[in-house]
C-alpha cells in the first residue's frame, strides 16, 4: 500500500498521484500543467507509470488543473472508470470538451505557419474524440455515500465547496487485514462562497493530502467584498457607461448572477442588461441550477422563493456570435459577463476593444490574472491594451475584486483541517513551494501537526507511514 506523488508536487497545476494497492494502480486526478510553453510540453511527457496498467480514477472535481490530462491517459491506454461526483461528471463534459478544442485550433493555427515554412506538423496532446472516450468512461456518484472503486478500495465524497460538485475524497483501503484512510482534500473553497455550502468536516484519517494554494495569504473578508461589488455597480450606473467583468466560464460566472439576483433591489440592478456572452458559462450555468440539492442555505431559501435561477428578469444568454456582436451597439447600461477570465483569447476581446477606452465604462475584475496575461495589465493599470493588433487606450476605470477566490485562503484551509479529531499527518501538494511553506508553518505551530512538502516522485508507504522514496524537486 503505497502513495506516490506526481503532479501538483512543489507546484499548484498538473494535479495526479498514484495509490498502489496490491497488484492495483489508482490515480488521484489526472490534471494538466498550466502556464505558458514549458508546461505545454511537460504535458506531452510519457508518464511515470503506463496508462494501460491503471485501474482506477479518482477525480476530486472538474477543473482542467485536475482532469486536463484523462483524455491523454485514455489516448494512451487507460480503460477503467474514472469516479467523480455527480456535478463535477456533468461539468467534465463542457471542460474536456473545450480542452480539446482549444488543442486543436493552437495545433491548427501552428500548422497553417509550419506547413509554409516547410516543417513537420504538429499533432494536438488530444483530440476531440479522444475527449469523448474519456467522458464515457467518467461515473458520477453522490457525496457521502461509499463507493467500491475496486475490493479493497472504497471512495467517498464529501464537499469541497470549491466549485460545484468539488470533493474531498475519502479513500478507505484494505490489504492483507489492514485499513489505512488518505483523505485526499482536492481543491478547498473558501467557508460562505456563493451558492455552495462549506467544506464538510472530516473527523478522522491516517493521512491527509492537502492543497496548499494559499498558503501564508488571507483573502479579504466576504462581507466587504459584496459591499464593494454594490458600490462599483452604484458608481457606473452613475457615471453612465458599460460594467464589463471577464469570467471563467465555471463558477465564478454562476456565482456573479447569483449575487446579481441576491442583491437585486439593494443594487438597483433592473436598471442594467445584463449579458452572459459565453455558451460554455451557459452550459455551465444549465448545470449549476440543476442541482438545488447541492446548494448552501441561503442559496436553497433563495431558490424556493423564485421561478428560476439566477432570479435575473433582465438577464440574456447571447449564444451566436451575431448576437454578441449586437452588444456593441449599447453606448451605457450593460453589464457583459465573457470569457476568457484572463482576457488571453474569446469574446471578452471585442467588448474591451469597444468599452476600455471611453471614461465612462468600466472593468470589474473578480478573478486571479496570471502574469503575462492582458486581465494583467489592466488590474496593473497599464495605459494601453493590444487587442488584435490594436492599441487601445485604457481610459475606463478598472476595479480589482480580489475577496471572490474559489480557494479558500490559509485561514479557511486551517478551520478545515481542525476538524480531524485525531492530528493525522499532512503531505502538501497543490502550491507552490512557499506558499506550502508557510502553511506547514500554520500547521505545526496551530495543531503540532506532522507536515511534509512533497516533491514529484516522493514514495510514502501507508501502511508504515514512512517516506520510502524523497524524490526529485522540481
Ligand atoms: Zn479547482
Ligand atoms: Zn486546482
Amino acid at each position: 500500500m503505497q502513495l506516490e506523488f506526481f503532479g501538483a508536487a512543489g507546484e499548484v497545476t498538473g494535479s495526479c498521484h498514484i495509490l498502489s494497492v496490491g497488484d492495483k494502480r489508482i490515480l488521484l486526478d489526472c490534471g494538466l500543467i498550466q502556464g505558458g510553453k514549458k508546461a505545454a510540453r511537460r504535458n506531452r511527457d510519457p508518464f511515470p507509470f503506463d496508462a494501460h496498467k491503471i485501474d482506477a480514477v479518482i477525480l476530486s472535481h472538474a477543473h482542467i488543473d485536475h482532469s486536463g490530462r484523462l483524455p491523454l491517459l485514455v489516448k494512451r491506454g487507460f480503460d477503467g472508470s474514472i469516479w467523480t461526483q455527480n456535478a463535477s461528471a456533468d461539468l467534465c463534459e463542457i471542460l474536456l470538451k473545450d480542452s480539446a478544442r482549444l488543442g486543436e485550433q493552437d495545433v491548427d493555427r501552428r500548422n497553417r505557419k509550419r506547413k509554409r515554412q516547410g516543417k513537420k506538423l504538429l499533432e494536438p496532446l488530444y483530440t476531440s474524440a479522444d475527449a469523448d472516450r474519456t467522458l464515457k468512461k467518467i461515473r458520477g456518484i453522490p457525496y457521502r455515500k461509499p463507493q467500491e472503486i475496486l475490493p479493497g478500495v472504497r471512495a467517498t465524497y464529501y464537499d469541497a465547496g470549491h466549485i460545484l460538485g468539488s470533493g474531498c475524497v475519502k479513500v478507505e483501503i484494505d490489504e492483507n487485514g489492514q485499513t489505512r484512510t488518505l483523505l485526499f482534500s482536492g481543491d478547498l473553497g473558501q467557508y460562505d462562497t456563493p451558492i455552495l455550502r462549506d467544506p464538510e468536516p472530516i473527523s478522522h484519517a491516517d493521512y491527509v493530502l492537502m492543497e496548499s494554494t494559499y498558503g501564508g495569504r488571507l483573502h479579504r473578508d466576504r462581507d466587504q467584498t459584496i459591499s464593494e461589488l454594490g458600490e462599483i455597480i452604484q458608481t457606473a450606473r452613475q457615471s453612465g457607461g458599460n460594467i464589463i467583468i471577464p469570467a471563467f466560464a465555471v463558477g465564478r460566472s454562476q456565482e456573479l448572477l447569483y449575487l446579481f439576483g441576491k442583491y437585486y433591489q439593494q443594487w438597483d440592478m433592473g436598471h442594467w442588461k445584463i449579458f452572459l456572452d459565453s455558451p460554455m458559462a451557459i452550459e455551465a450555468s444549465k448545470i449549476y441550477w440543476d442541482y438545488p440539492h447541492l446548494y448552501d442555505e441561503e442559496a436553497t431559501k433563495l431558490r424556493k422563493g423564485v421561478k428560476e435561477m439566477p432570479p435575473l428578469p433582465n438577464l440574456q444568454f447571447c449564444k451566436s456570435p451575431q448576437e454578441s456582436r449586437n452588444i456593441n451597439k449599447l453606448k451605457g447600461g450593460a453589464i457583459i459577463i465573457a470569457g476568457s477570465g484572463m482576457c488571453t483569447g474569446g469574446r471578452i476581446l471585442h467588448h474591451l476593444k469597444h468599452n476600455v477606452w471611453r471614461g465612462r465604462n468600466h472593468v470589474l475584475i473578480v478573478g486571479y490574472q496570471a502574469q503575462g496575461s492582458l486581465g494583467r495589465r489592466l488590474v496593473e493599470r497599464k495605459p494601453y491594451i493590444r487587442i488584435h493588433g490594436e492599441n487601445i487606450k485604457v481610459a475606463a476605470q478598472v476595479h480589482t475584486v480580489g475577496g471572490l477566490s474559489a480557494h479558500g485562503d490559509e485561514n479557511d484551509m486551517a478551520r478545515w483541517y481542525s476538524s480531524f479529531k485525531n492530528t493525522p499527518p499532512v503531505y502538501l501538494v497543490h502550491g507552490e513551494k512557499r506558499s506550502a511553506r508557510e502553511f506547514q508553518k500554520k500547521l505545526s505551530t496551530d495543531f503540532g501537526s506532522e507536515v511534509t512538502l512533497t516533491d514529484p516522485g516522493m514514495k510514502l508507504d501507508l501502511i508504515s507511514g514512512k517516506i520510502i522514496d524523497p524524490g526529485v524537486p522540481l
